[in-house]
C-alpha cells in the first residue's frame, strides 16, 4: 500500500468512529440525556449494548441490523450516520491533500477545524431530520471553533466573517418577513457558521444548493402526497447538504471538467 492509501483506510476508521459517537448525539441530546455517561441501550428492550456490538458498521452487519436480545431492528440510520462520516472524513482529507502535501504542519489545523465543522453539520443533519430542531448546544461551539480558526489564519478573518454576517441577515430578513412560517430561528444561528465555513462565494453556491434542493424535494413529497402544503419539511438538513456539496465545488469541478471535455 502507498502511504496514501494507508491515510484514507486511517481517516475512513477515525470517521467511523467519530460517526458513532454522532449517533449517540444525535440520539441522546434531543431528549436532554447525558451524551457520555451511560451505555447505549437498545431502544426496544432497554438491554445494555455490550461494547462487542458497539464496533462502528461491522457490529450491524454482524448482527444483521437486528438487537442481539430481543432482535428488533436497530435502523439504518446507525450505519448510515457512521458510513457518511466515514467517506467524509476521507474527502476532506483528499480536499486538503490536494491543495496542500498531505499534512503538512500548516495545514493540521485547517484539517482538523474542517474535520470539526463536518461533525457538527452531520449531527445536525440528522438531529433536524428526525426532531425537526437545530440544538445550539451543536451550533454554537462548532461556530466558535471555526471562528477561533479564522482569528488565527487572519487572510480569511475579514471575507469570511463578513460572507457569514451576510448569510445571517439574508435568513434573518427571511425569517422575519415569513413570521417564522418560512424557516425557524435554528435555521437562521446556523446559516452564520455555513457563511464563515465556506466563505464568499462558495456561500452563495452552498444556499443556491440547498433552495434548490429543499425545492424540489418539497414538490416531490407534496407529490406523493407524504406531505400536504402546510405541512413543513425541515430546511436544516438541506443547508447541511448544499454547505457540504458547496464545499467540495472547487474539487469536484476539477473532476468533471475533464468529461465534459470528452463530450
Ligand atoms: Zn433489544
Amino acid at each position: 500500500m502507498e502511504i496514501i492509501q494507508i491515510y484514507y483506510f486511517y481517516f475512513f476508521v477515525i470517521g467511523l468512529v467519530v460517526g458513532s459517537f454522532l449517533n449517540v448525539l444525535i440520539d441522546r441530546l434531543p431528549e436532554d440525556r447525558s451524551v457520555i455517561f451511560g451505555r447505549s441501550r437498545c431502544d426496544s428492550c432497554k438491554k445494555k449494548i455490550p461494547l462487542s456490538d458497539l464496533v462502528p458498521l461491522l457490529s450491524f452487519v454482524v448482527l444483521k441490523g437486528i438487537c442481539r436480545y430481543c432482535k428488533s431492528p436497530i435502523g439504518w440510520r446507525t450505519p448510515i450516520v457512521e458510513l457518511t462520516t466515514g467517506l467524509l472524513f476521507v474527502l476532506v482529507f483528499l480536499y486538503n491533500s490536494n491543495n496542500t502535501p498531505a499534512l503538512h504542519s500548516a495545514g493540521v489545523l485547517t484539517l482538523l477545524t474542517q474535520l470539526i465543522v463536518v461533525s457538527g453539520l452531520i449531527a445536525i443533519f440528522f438531529i433536524d431530520l428526525k426532531h425537526g430542531i437545530i440544538p445550539d448546544i451543536i451550533v454554537f461551539p462548532t461556530t466558535v471553533i471555526a471562528f477561533l480558526y479564522l482569528l488565527l489564519n487572519t487572510q480569511y478573518l475579514i471575507p469570511n466573517t463578513l460572507s457569514g454576517l451576510g448569510a445571517f441577515l439574508f435568513f434573518l430578513s427571511l425569517f422575519l418577513l415569513t413570521k417564522g412560517k418560512g424557516m425557524g430561528f435554528g435555521d437562521v444561528k446556523l446559516s452564520f457558521l455555513l457563511g464563515i465555513f465556506l466563505g464568499f462565494p462558495k456561500i452563495v453556491a452552498g444556499l443556491y444548493l440547498s433552495f434548490l434542493s429543499g425545492a424540489v424535494i418539497s414538490l416531490i413529497l407534496i407529490t406523493l402526497r407524504k406531505k400536504t402544503l402546510k405541512q413543513t419539511v425541515p430546511f436544516g438538513p438541506f443547508l447541511v447538504a448544499g454547505t457540504i456539496a458547496a464545499f467540495f465545488l472547487d474539487d469536484a469541478i476539477k473532476v468533471i471538467l475533464p468529461f465534459l471535455d470528452i463530450l
